[in-house]
């Protein structure tokens, strides 16, 4: 089959999220739009009652807890409505009729999303809060207000927003972690045996939007009540091993897609972790070597690896910077909405030398603006 050549915009694409995709896999999803090589049917149109859509689902679930280095013990979801439904889900099961409340951070945008929607449901409990110092740091472990006998902890592991990234795993083994890890999932080894559930939706480093993934301990909903809507109880959707009703075929598909690129093209995610690491030095370095003309938003021990947040002398450089990098091929550099400057993501499937461009891009607008 005749395919596209790669467009060569996509490999400068530092979008926030939905975040670019390798394209080696573009490419596959593309001949896939036509036919699924071995199906022959376009995966836009394939049944998900078929046993070759239940064949993905069982390979993408082995694969992903392979690829976390976790057993059995650990049930792989494929789930719809984002993150953001995770937020109402997850208490539904875990804190309705609590007594205690569960331990909240409040790191930033996305888990100042995750808050109210909990307390929608159950007593909650704001553990740290980094709002006083506009979320441009993370707590020490000393400065986390934590209750041995809550429900459980939540916190997100990288505020995508802020560019903020614990570098370590919070709070005590006797309470469940749960964590947010849309946007750096699957981006590095961790210790994920020390978490009872963690959630990711795919538009960030593993997917197109459409599908979240869930990984939890199969014992965490033993005492989650009995009058959850059905499509709302992870017990429903495990038995169901994710086809409850029609899941998001196309999307779990490209997921699939990108675990294999991950531990057959990359080798894994320590191998993933260091290509990771050598974007985001550089792109640190870029700040660091500027005599502050770029100004990182977060403090340097929380910096995040995926997502670099960064300000220029001006509101209006910033603006500059944003139309002459995008006349130079780079899209996606401007930051959230909610906080402006510029944020450039390294997601997986951004490659080093469209970091090493972006860098000399940097240097080339500073020189000629300072
Ligand atoms: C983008 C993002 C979300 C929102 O996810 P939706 O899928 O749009 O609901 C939640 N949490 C984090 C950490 C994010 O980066």
């Amino acid at each position: 089959m005749d395919l596209i050549p790669a467009n060569p915009l996509n490999r400068l694409n530092f979008s926030g999220g939905p975040g670019v995709l390798p394209e080696s896999v573009l490419q596959q999803v593309q001949e896939a739009i036509i036919a699924v090589p071995g199906v022959g049917l376009s995966i836009l149109g394939i049944s998900h009652r078929s046993d070759w859509f239940a064949a993905v689902v069982a390979e993408l679930e082995a694969n992903i807890l392979s690829l976390m280095g976790l057993d059995t013990n650990y049930r792989v979801l494929f789930l719809q409505g984002g993150a953001t439904q995770q937020f109402s889900m997850l208490p539904m099961s875990l804190l309705a009729g609590a007594e205690r409340p569960a331990d909240y951070l409040h790191t930033g945008y996305w888990s100042g999303k995750a808050l109210p929607e909990a307390r929608r449901v159950g007593p909650v409990r704001v553990a740290w809060s980094g709002e006083s110092c506009g979320f441009a740091q993370l707590p020490g472990d000393a400065e986390l207000d934590l209750q041995p006998d809550a429900p459980y902890l939540h916190y997100v592991s990288n505020e995508t927003v802020e560019g903020l990234q614990f570098h370590r795993v919070l709070g005590g083994d006797r309470v469940p972690r749960i964590c947010d890890m849309s946007s750096d999932f699957l981006s590095a080894p961790g210790d994920f045996k020390r978490f009872s559930l963690i959630y990711a939706h795919a538009q960030k480093n593993i997917g197109p939007a459409g599908v979240t993934v869930v990984v939890h301990r199969k014992d965490l909903f033993a005492a989650a009540p009995d009058n959850l809507p059905g499509f709302l109880d992870y017990r429903a959707q495990g038995a169901a091993h994710s086809i409850l009703n029609t899941p998001p075929v196309f999307a779990i598909y490209v997921v699939l897609l990108i675990s294999r690129w991950l531990r057959d093209e990359i080798g894994g995610l320590a191998a993933m972790d260091r290509i990771n690491r050598r974007k985001a030095e550089l792109l640190y370095g870029a700040l660091d070597d500027s005599d502050g003309f770029y100004h990182g938003r977060a403090a340097s021990g929380d910096r995040s690896l995926m997502n670099v947040a960064f300000n220029l002398p001006t509101p209006a450089l910033e603006h500059e910077f944003v139309s002459a990098a995008l006349a130079a091929g780079f899209s996606g550099l401007a930051g959230h909405r909610s906080i402006g400057g510029i944020r450039a993501s390294l997601y997986n499937g951004l490659q080093l030398p469209a970091v090493e461009q972006l860098a000399g891009f940097m240097a080339d607008f500073s020189a000629a603006h300072r």
